[in-house]
């Protein structure tokens, strides 16, 4: 176990937003971090960190950041048509895809290059390309914060949502250690979204691997690198509309890309709403808003928290003032 005072998150947000947390702690196994909560944390709150690909840090952090090192991933289960494959939190989330697909289990290929860790998939019900994290996990393996209990979470327990899940709900704080998920041995593939089949044509066949590729390449042609530009992927969620204020809103815009939730509700792309707002490419100081992709909100040097709050709220007015509909952030500001 590793225990850090005062140490810079700068490495630890995709972001890339200086600040730091006042403690950092590392640990390895489940075991460790039981006995870390039963010696009691050096101080409060307390938030586990993953790949911090998600979150927009505003301040320092005056509590403790939990890191989970736990990496290891078995198969658990394994019948004619499935596998069940255990993951540690701390897996990189794209090393267990490559993992998936090298063993040529289906289920996970169409999230392939999504950043973060194993253990964030689960509470953020992350999602791409017609499937979402809902679809594959069957349990989720956590130890309770208050009791130091160990907790399990079914499928159904999760709650999942649109990138949400009970994780972000419950008054006690989980900390997830492993994620247990169900893997297909006879792939049905999903390649009806995006650009998918259009890029599958560069290949031969169409197979687990084949479509990984092709989903990393679509990604890597319209998201930028983390690495290169500090972003935390989508910014804002989409906002879902009644019918009749997206029937208004047809009417004026003809062009609107949509899609149907139920039959009182509709989905409008917020990447739309803020491009016609005329945000696309724009730059405000250190910050500014992808000329690719409008929803990524990005930092362009040395940019604050606070920087990228005050874009987000200019964009959310304009979108508001232009459209009468809010959108709300993805990131977790922190
Ligand atoms: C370029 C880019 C593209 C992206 N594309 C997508 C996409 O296509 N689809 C999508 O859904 N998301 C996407 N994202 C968002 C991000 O990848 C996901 O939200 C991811 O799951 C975050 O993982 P993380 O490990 O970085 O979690 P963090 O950002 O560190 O944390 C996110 C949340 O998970 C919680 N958490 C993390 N680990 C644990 C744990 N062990 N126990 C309990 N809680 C935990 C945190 O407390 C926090 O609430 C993208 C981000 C970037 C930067």
């Amino acid at each position: 176990m590793q225990i850090n005072e005062n140490f810079s998150l700068k490495q630890y947000n995709t972001f890339g937003i200086d600040v730091s947390t006042r403690y950092f702690i590392e640990y390895q196994t489940e075991k460790e971090l039981h006995d870390l909560l039963a010696g009691g944390l050096p101080a409060q709150p307390v938030f586990s960190l993953g790949a911090g690909s998600n979150l927009l840090f505003t301040h320092d952090y005056e509590g403790v950041m939990l890191h989970s090192q736990i990496k290891d991933i078995e198969p658990v289960e394994e019948h004619n048509d499935c596998v069940l494959v255990r993951a540690g939190a701390g897996v990189v989330w794209d090393d267990f895809v490559a993992y998936c697909v090298e063993k040529g289990w289906g289920g996970v290929e169409n999230l392939s290059l999504i950043p973060g860790t194993v253990g964030a998939s689960p509470v953020q019900n992350i999602g791409a390309y017609g499937v979402e994290a809902k679809d594959v996990v069957c349990k989720v393996d956590g130890v309770s914060f208050g009791s130091n209990s160990p907790v399990s979470f079914t499928n159904a327990d999760c709650k999942f949502g649109y990138r949400d899940s009970a994780f972000k709900h419950l008054d006690e704080k989980i900390i997830v250690t492993y994620v247990n998920f169900r893997l297909s041995k006879k792939p049905e593939f999903k390649l009806e979204y995006g650009t998918i089949k259009e890029e599958l044509k560069k290949y031969e066949t169409i197979n687990l691997q084949t479509i990984r590729r092709a989903i990393i390449s679509i990604r890597e042609s319209k998201l930028p690198d983390p690495v290169v530009m500090g972003n935390a992927g989508s910014f804002f969620k989409n906002p879902v509309v009644s019918k009749m204020q997206f029937e208004q809103l047809a009417t004026q815009y003809p062009t609107i890309p949509h899609y149907t939730v139920s039959e009182q509700e509709v989905k409008i792309p917020a990447a739309w709403l803020i491009e016609q707002s005329g945000w696309k490419g724009k730059s405000c100081g250190n910050v500014g808003v992808h000329d690719k992709q409008p929803l990524v909100l990005i930092n362009k040097g040395n940019a604050t928290g606070d920087e990228v709050v005050k874009l987000s709220n200019q964009i959310r007015s304009s979108v508001e003032a232009k459209f009468n509909i809010k959108i709300y952030p993805e990131v977790i500001f922190l």
